[in-house]
Parts: C-alpha cells; sequence; structure tokens
C-alpha cells in the first residue's frame, strides 16, 4: 500500500507521515531528503546550481539511501555518507527548489521513490506525490496549514536543529520555494483530484494523526 502525502513547506508533513508510518509498519521515504542530498552534492562539488548539465550529471550517479531507525527516525545517506544533519542547514534550503525544478533531475528521483515500493508498504511524503510519483496510491493527503502556523513550525523545527535563524528569514525562505516549487513547468505543487486536505492551522500533531489515521481506517 502506498500512502501519498503532499502540501507546503512547514506544514508539518514530514512529523506526520514519520509517527503514520511507525504506526503502521511501513516505511517512511521523504523524498523532500533527496532533492537536499543531491543540493549537498552540488555545493560539495562546486557545480553552480545554475548549472543544469553539471547538475544533471550528479543526478545520475548519485546514490542516496533512506534508512529506518526503530525509533521511527531517518538516516539519510548519500553516496554512502551520512548526511541526516547537513541537508537541513540553510545553505542547503536555500538552493534546493532550483536544483529540484530541473525535469531530468526529477525524472531520476521520481524512478528511485517509484522503486522503493518494491521494498513493501510506503508513507512517502513531497510535492508531487499523489499527482506524478504515485497518481495510483490507495490514500493521498495533502496537508496545509496558514502561512503564519507554518513559518512558526519551521521556526521551532530549526531552533530543535539548534540553527540561528530569524523569524523573518523563515517567512522568506517558506515564501519563496513554495513560490518556485508552485510556478515550476515541471510537477508543481498541487493538491491530486482525490487528495484528501487537512487543514492542520487549528491542530495538534496528535490530532493530524488521528484524524489521518480515522480516515485511513474508514
Ligand atoms: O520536504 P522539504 O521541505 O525538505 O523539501 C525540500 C524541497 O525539495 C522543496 O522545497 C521542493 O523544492 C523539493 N521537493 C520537490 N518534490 C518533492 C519533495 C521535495 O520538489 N517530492
Amino acid at each position: 500500500m502506498i500512502i501519498a502525502i503532499d502540501g507546503p513547506a512547514g506544514a508539518g508533513k514530514s512529523t506526520v507521515a514519520k509517527i503514520l508510518a511507525k504506526r503502521l509498519g511501513f516505511l517512511y521515504i521523504d523524498t523532500g531528503a533527496m532533492y537536499r542530498a543531491l543540493t549537498l552534492k552540488a555545493l560539495e562539488n562546486n557545480v553552480p546550481i545554475n548549472d543544469e548539465p553539471g547538475i544533471i550529471q550528479l543526478a545520475l550517479g548519485i546514490k542516496i539511501d533512506l534508512l529506518n531507525n526503530p525509533d521511527g527516525s531517518l538516516t539519510v545517506m548519500l553516496d554512502g555518507e551520512d548526511v541526516s544533519l547537513a541537508i537541513r542547514k540553510a545553505r542547503i534550503t536555500q538552493f534546493v527548489s532550483d536544483v529540484a525544478k530541473i525535469k531530468e533531475v526529477r525524472q531520476v528521483l521520481v524512478k528511485m521513490q517509484r522503486e522503493f515500493k518494491e521494498k513493501g508498504d510506503c508513507v512517502l511524503d513531497g510535492r508531487d506525490i499523489g499527482t506524478v510519483v504515485f497518481p495510483h496510491a490507495q490514500k493521498k493527503f495533502f496537508i496545509d496549514a496558514s502561512a503564519e502556523v507554518r513559518i512558526q513550525r519551521r521556526f521551532k523545527e530549526l531552533k530543535g536543529l539548534s540553527q540561528k535563524v530569524a523569524e523573518n528569514e523563515v517567512a522568506k525562505d517558506l515564501a519563496n520555494r513554495d513560490k518556485i516549487d508552485s510556478t515550476r513547468q515541471t510537477s508543481p505543487l498541487r493538491q491530486a483530484p482525490d487528495a484528501i486536505y487537512i487543514d492542520t492551522t487549528n491542530l495538534s500533531i496528535e490530532q493530524v494523526v488521528e484524524k489521518m489515521f480515522k480516515l485511513l481506517n474508514g
């Protein structure tokens, strides 16, 4: 079974996806982490973000592993190295949407994402899971929240990662990424017609998970 979770940045997708996957005994696939890993690889190899052929070349040779740990956390491996923390840095966040808008990059990573299905039941979160990666997913959710709440959630998350950033910087980053992600030509962020929309603005994580769980069993 495939559960697809899409939505804008900071809506809380990955938090609920992780909990849901653990509760169901499914694999959790953070597709954003894959675009982040490629962005890290580009920066580490001094490939400029606007060098599309260079980035595509890197994508073709990339090896990404997503390891589900028993405590529900995720370890992201890039070419055999643990990059779980490195991919959350502000520099990666700043450039990731420009990398993710390249058509050929998406083709390579979407292919990898589809292959996870062979490993078992999966919960995937991203921007195009229900529309492009798994259009026939058995259950699709579109998780949203007001801009103010999304900024607060991201701000808290970054604080938890000990990253010093101003609130207005977080607001700028979310607005910038949402704009690029929803206006790009290839698989823009969209709600699939058969996805269930959940506005999480006034809901706790537990309430969102509970709601999704009921919808899955209903
Ligand atoms: O989920 P996260 O915010 O970590 O994703 C980082 C970026 O990766 C997004 O802003 C988007 O540009 C890109 N992304 C994407 N398609 C996905 C998942 C993420 O384009 N399925």
